[in-house]
């Protein structure tokens, strides 16, 4: 695209110009992958050709199989031609190069309607509009109206799909005119960025990860070292601030500064010393019982309710991993469930879950409320499961809560309760290192990738990858239970 600019290009260098920069000159550095991207991506079109159905009838110029040159001779012929919708309708202005989602003739002026997968709207989506209405205008047409168009999370599917209520419209017309004034301004300074002398001098900032995370992080935030005031967790101390005053060690911040945790969380990590309060550990271990379940569910979420009764964004249940202890120290006994492809999984998966947890075992969980949420719309959809499911609901207890309350601290933990980070400070020859699926978004995706899989030896090495990874789940749990409960730590 030469010295060309793309909505998306224009975006970034409104986030950052360094980042406009260096996306037209690429450093010398390798990027990490983002194999999760093109998941989006897909997802987006997914998105964006059910959103056509608001308009039907309409004309797609395709991104695909087409040069830019085509692409922009197709959408002119189309309007010529008397055209009253075009999808991915194609300008360029001053070497500004945009497609439209969907394109509505209105009179003798067009409405432009933008397809996002968000569900509501955002500054940042007016911004993305603004540029498609300054490149028409230069095109020459007249915009009668713009609207972003969102997925609506109170949205419940029963049957087919309703793309009218799937999606709501929002009206951004003025919003959009109040930045437009300010593009021709914009565009130039971004042109005069990608002109000039070389990297720009931009320093990170907040605007690293707002509205997006850059992808350059890799690259420019490689003069902070370990162990810095970026490490501290939680709201408290403006370490931009800090930043600014020149003080990047967590060994230069004076600890007057921070808020009770996060001094906690420096003090640990400049004297690698750990905390306990052991009365409070052991509150914990007496509020448990056996049998004792380690429960962990992985589910997967979409604009696009698959099934009825699931919301856009709702949260399904596809695999669970749960080990059953019947006394403290026992060797546990390993129950799994993870739904065959292609099908809505929640009643067999409940009905296996609740042959497996005795109905007055404790059940303990790592961050309850994402199971406790998950038991309870299961409940709301079989009623003749509640009573069941909320007997289980009511016996769940947190293994997260000792960590997040700090009641036990190890400095590695690096002020984070998640457990990905207390595992292996708690049981370091125990990791997550080596799965082929190694957190809840790998997992997801390999649910979406096993229902599009038709090869059964690869459908069967994926399931063992998910299976693996969520007995690992729960087997953490065990193990880190194990050394809460060790004589020399509490008792
Ligand atoms: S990481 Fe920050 S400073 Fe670097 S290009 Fe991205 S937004 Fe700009």
């Amino acid at each position: 695209m030469g010295s060309g600019l793309s909505k998306s290009l224009i975006l970034k260098g409104l986030q950052c110009h360094k980042a406009l920069w260096l996306a037209k000159n690429p450093p010398d550095f390798t990027l990490p992958e983002k194999p999760e991207l093109q998941a989006k991506f897909d997802l987006g079109t997914e998105v964006g050709i059910l959103a056509q159905q608001l308009f039907p009838g309409g004309t797609e110029v395709p991104f695909e199989g087409l040069s830019f040159s085509e692409q922009l001779a197709r959408t002119r012929q189309l309007i010529a031609s008397g055209a009253q919708v075009i999808y991915e309708a194609t300008f360029s202005f001053s070497a500004i190069f945009v497609k439209v989602d969907i394109l509505v003739r209105d009179g003798d002026a067009w409405q432009i309607h933008e397809v996002k997968m968000g569900t509501s709207v955002k500054d940042v989506n007016l911004d993305d509009v603004a540029v498609q209405q300054y490149v028409l205008n230069g095109c020459g047409l007249s915009v009668s109206k713009c609207f972003l168009v969102h997925i609506d999370n109170s949205y419940v599917r029963q049957g087919d799909i309703e793309v009218d209520k799937l999606f709501a419209s929002e009206d951004v017309s003025l919003k959009v005119l109040a930045r437009l004034q300010g593009m021709p301004a914009t565009v130039e300074e971004l042109r005069a960025t990608l002109r000039g002398g070389g990297e720009p001098p931009v320093d990170i900032g907040p605007h690293c990860k707002d509205p997006y995370e850059c992808d350059y992080i890799p690259y420019c935030w490689q003069h902070i070292p370990e162990d810095s005031i970026f490490d501290l967790r939680g709201l408290g101390v403006d370490k931009f601030e800090l930043y600014r005053r020149g003080i990047i060690r967590l060994a230069d911040v004076s600890l007057d500064e921070l808020n009770p945790a996060q001094r906690q969380q420096a003090e640990a990590t400049l004297n690698r010393q750990d905390a306990i309060n052991l009365p409070q550990v052991k509150n914990f271990l007496d509020s448990l019982w056996y049998p004792l379940c380690h429960l962990d569910f992985e589910t997967f979420d979409t604009p696009i309710p698959p099934f009825d009764g699931v919301r856009p964004y709702q949260k399904v249940p596809f695999q669970y991993s749960l080990h059953i202890q019947t006394e403290a120290g026992a060797e546990p006994q390993h129950f799994e469930y993870l739904a065959p492809p292609n099908i809505d999984p929640r009643r067999e998966l409940i009905e296996h879950l609740l042959a497996a947890i005795p109905a007055d075992a404790c059940v303990l969980t790592y961050n309850q409320a994402f199971e406790k949420s998950v038991l309870r719309e299961l409940a709301a959809l079989f009623p003749d499961l509640a009573e069941a499911i909320e007997k289980r609901v009511a016996n769940v207890r947190d293994l997260m809560l000792p960590f997040k309350k700090r009641y036990i601290y190890r400095w590695p933990m690096r002020g984070s309760y998640s457990i990905k980070e207390v595992l292996p400070a708690m049981v370091p020859e125990l990791s997550y290192e080596g799965l082929d699926i190694a957190n809840g978004m790998a997992a997801m995706q390999a649910y979406h990738e096993m229902c599009a899989l038709e090869d059964s030896v690869a459908l069967a090495e994926l399931r063992r990858a998910m299976l693996a990874y969520c007995q690992l789940d729960t087997l953490a749990m065990v193990r880190i239970l194990e050394e809460l409960e060790k004589p020399g730590l509490v008792r």
